[in-house]
């Protein structure tokens, strides 16, 4: 078998998808997007098209090695995204070809399904209790907010106040045993996560994600003196080369790879298996479509330390268009009493509705990251 056609597709709401033929007929579907920079990516995985066409698509480890190590640079966001793309396009492949899931030829699954969280409260979070009771109702174990929205690196008081109301009204609402995931989103800086850590850990959450951002992970040290909530971090991470640091210095206790910006399957399995050596969690980061969701659910199915799933049906990005309008089994992701099965089709386990794709990317996107700004004018991390 050879591949014989990459393709991209840039389609509402935000998302990228790929997809790879070859000259048996089998087709493979891949999500190879960074959030904000789609079409860089697409130009990415069209140079890498001038080697894989011709290739054997089974040879999937030989294919990462060289689409990672043979363009001599490598790493960070736009490069490991292209690879998780086409990665996941072959994966699939290799799938459908065998005639089994994905997850049969990494050893087989070791959950039937897995726990997923849903979104509340959008980037500027209000009546997030409402929110929070609604998708509670809906059999959700676990949701998922925004703790601040603009923080300057010294802030007010009321400004965290702020903060622990929401969140306050949150667990209130769902009561004691719903998982609150707090998302510091990389707003905050070292001064003020301390203080915002502690003051939150009366509240039990399930994690705070992204206290300060990866590249201040050092700062980690006092933040983890100042609370007993799990410490989350790693959707800006993209390889084993960047995970060894944050897993061998103790700074975290849930990792959160995302399968379309860290390599893909083949990547992502292994920074689970090194997470694993030092009993950190694995909560893959998934705000993207029904092709990185598919993605994400092989690798929780044979990944012992994962433990919950990011999905994106109904976030904030997703009004128009979203997570079950691009396939032709909806019912895969079908979430009960706050779990998703482990999808057991060949391949990724979705059909993608290619007409569907195709009509949509002439409508195409140029989605972007909101600029923020502080009250003294200065940029604000969003
Ligand atoms: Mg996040």
């Amino acid at each position: 078998m050879k591949i014989t056609k990459l393709e991209t597709f840039v389609v509402p709401p935000r998302w990228l998808f790929l997809k790879i033929e070859t000259d048996e007929g089998i087709i493979g579907w891949g999500e190879p997007v960074v959030e904000g920079r789609a079409h860089t990516v697409a130009a990415a995985v069209e140079e890498l098209s001038d080697y894989l066409i011709g290739k054997d698509p089974l040879l999937i480890e030989d294919h990462w090695q060289v689409m990672y190590r043979a363009g001599f640079y490598r790493g960070g966001p736009i490069t490991m995204s292209a690879i998780a793309g086409v990665d996941q396009a072959l994966w699939d492949i290799k799938g459908k070809h065998h005639g089994v899931p994905v997850h049969a030829l990494l050893g087989g699954q070791v959950r039937d399904k897995i726990k997923v969280y849903s979104w509340i409260g959008g980037d500027r979070p209000s009546d997030v209790a409402n929110n929070a009771r609604a998708v509670v109702d809906r059999g959700f174990k676990a949701v998922k907010m925004n703790g601040s929205e603009e923080l300057q690196i010294i802030d007010t008081f009321d400004k965290v106040q702020g903060v622990i109301n929401n969140v306050a009204a949150v667990r209130e609402a769902v009561g004691p045993n719903v998982g609150i995931g707090v998302d510091f989103h990389g707003r905050v800086h070292k001064p003020m996560a301390k203080v915002l850590a502690k003051e939150l850990d009366p509240f039990k959450l399930m994690f705070i994600e992204e206290p300060v951002l990866s590249e201040n992970v050092e700062a980690l040290r006092d933040i983890v003196n100042q609370t007993s909530t799990p410490i989350a971090l790693g959707e800006r991470l993209y390889s084993r080369w960047d995970f060894k640091h944050i897993l061998a210095g103790g700074y975290v206790d849930i990792i959160q790879p995302d399968a379309s910006h860290a390599g893909g399957i083949t990547e992502c399995r292994k920074i689970a298996s090194m997470a694993e050596a030092y009993d950190v969690a694995l909560a893959l980061h998934c705000p993207l479509g029904p092709i990185a969701l598919a993605t994400c659910l092989q690798i929780d199915a044979v990944s012992y330390n994962a433990f919950i799933q990011e999905q994106s049906l109904g976030i904030h990005y997703n009004q128009g268009n979203d997570l079950l309008d691009y396939i032709k089994n909806p019912e895969v992701f079908k979430y009960e009493d706050g779990f998703v099965s482990i999808p057991q089709g060949p391949g990724l386990g979705i059909e993608v509705n290619e007409e569907k794709v195709r009509e949509m990317a002439k409508v195409g996107h140029r989605w972007r990251n909101p600029v923020w700004r502080h009250e003294d004018g200065s940029v604000a991390e969003w």
